[in-house]
Formats: structure tokens, C-alpha cells, sequence
């Protein structure tokens, strides 16, 4: 098997280091860069398996480099943030980052997201159909179907149910699901999320007061639930 190169884009040095060392005894190759536009030239150099990318960076900010790497691959990408980095943690899942760490991390936790993440995504595209339960919901065609009748959903519940059903089993508070949707609903109360998530449940569960797809995670938000019912 061959080795696999993990790129990681982090502005401060300590960090990056620990990242490499660490990464290094699991057995990767890695290679570091310490600004966006270093990251980037060395994205195209190496062709990495992996992107692990903080996402503020002096220079060019982690969503543009996300956002080029996007456009022309789709190498999975793994974004660090800050706790209070909300919006961009959103913007850059809805951008196609395939998962998130939370700084301060544990190097064992980030380990173990580049090991799932590679496994995820060895040999496959994102998919443009999910099925979950008796759930299917088409991006691409912007259709949602429960046990093959079509659902009458809004665009906005839609987007929440497309945006759920492509991070299953991630539990998001109200405001980053009020971010995602931020375009459409022009709403800044978070509790607007609740009334969205109320009339979804009425279309898709077959006893909206005992949720099975969308859970409630008291005191969080929301979680949508992971594909093999665990
Ligand atoms: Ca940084």
C-alpha cells in the first residue's frame, strides 16, 4: 500500500509541527506550509490524499484555499477552527470540507478524523443521492422522498434536510444550521432553525414528538441521525 500524503496549512508553527510529528508515527508522509498561498502552491506540487487546513491564516484566508482546491479536486479536506469560528466552520462544510476539528484538539482525535475521513472517502465522490432509513434525499435533483413518495418540502427545507443528511450523526447548534441557511432566509433569530426543524419533522417522521431522523440534542441543537441507525 502506499504511503499517503497528508498536506497540513497552519499558520502557527508549534501547532503544525505537533500535527507532522504525530502524524508522521501513523505512518504518513507529511508536508507543511505555513501560509494559504504556500499551502496552495503546495497543494498543486504534491497532490496530496488530505488536507488538514487551519482556517484563519494570515495572507490568503483557509476558505480560499479550500475554495480553489475545490474547484479542481476533490480531495478530502479537514478544516481546523476556533470555537468562536461558527460561520466559517459552516461556510467551509458548505464549501465541501469533509470534516472539522475544534481547537484546542487532541492530536489522538485528529488522527482518528484523517484515518475515518481517508477510509470515507477511498475510491468514492461525494454522493449525489443519500438514503437513510426510509429517507432519500437527491441534491441533484432537489427532491426528498420518504419510502418513494415524494415529499412537498419548502427550498428552505430543502436545504436543511440536504444540509443534515450530508453530516450525518454532527451535532450543530441552532446558529451554524441558521448560517447554512443564511442565503435563503435572511433570519438571524436562531430559534427560526426550531420552527424549520418542527415543520420537517412533520413531513418525514413518521411521530414528529419521537424524532428518528432529526434529534434533538438538548441544550446543543441538533444532530441528524448516522446512516446505520447507530
Ligand atoms: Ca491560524
Amino acid at each position: 500500500m502506499h504511503m499517503k500524503t497528508v498536506l497540513v496549512v497552519e499558520d502557527e508553527r508549534e501547532i503544525a509541527r505537533m500535527v507532522q510529528t504525530y502524524l508522521m508515527r501513523e505512518g504518513y508522509r507529511v508536508e507543511v506550509a505555513f501560509t494559504g498561498e504556500e499551502g496552495w502552491t503546495l497543494f498543486k506540487d504534491l497532490q496530496p490524499d488530505l488536507v488538514v487546513l487551519d482556517l484563519m491564516l494570515p495572507g490568503m484566508h483557509g476558505l480560499e484555499v479550500a475554495r480553489r482546491i475545490r474547484q479542481g479536486a476533490t480531495t478530502p479536506i479537514i478544516m481546523l477552527t476556533a470555537r468562536t469560528e461558527e460561520a466559517d466552520r459552516v461556510a467551509g462544510l458548505e464549501m465541501g470540507a469533509d470534516d472539522y476539528v475544534t481547537k484546542p484538539f487532541s492530536l489522538r482525535e485528529l488522527a482518528a478524523r484523517v484515518r475515518a475521513v481517508l477510509r470515507r472517502t477511498e475510491g468514492t465522490t461525494v454522493p449525489e443521492v443519500i438514503r437513510v432509513g426510509k429517507l432519500t434525499v437527491d441534491l441533484a435533483a432537489r427532491e426528498a422522498r420518504l419510502g418513494g413518495g415524494l415529499l412537498d418540502l419548502t427550498p428552505t427545507e430543502f436545504d436543511l434536510l440536504a444540509f443534515f443528511a450530508r453530516h450525518p450523526g454532527r451535532v450543530f447548534t441552532r446558529r451554524e444550521l441558521l448560517e447554512a441557511l443564511q442565503e435563503r432566509t435572511y433570519a438571524t433569530l436562531p430559534r427560526t432553525v426550531d420552527s424549520h426543524v418542527k415543520n420537517l419533522r412533520h413531513k418525514i417522521e413518521p411521530d414528529p414528538e419521537d424524532p428518528t431522523y432529526i434529534l434533538t440534542v438538548h441544550g446543543v441543537g441538533y444532530k441528524f441521525r448516522p446512516p446505520e441507525g447507530g
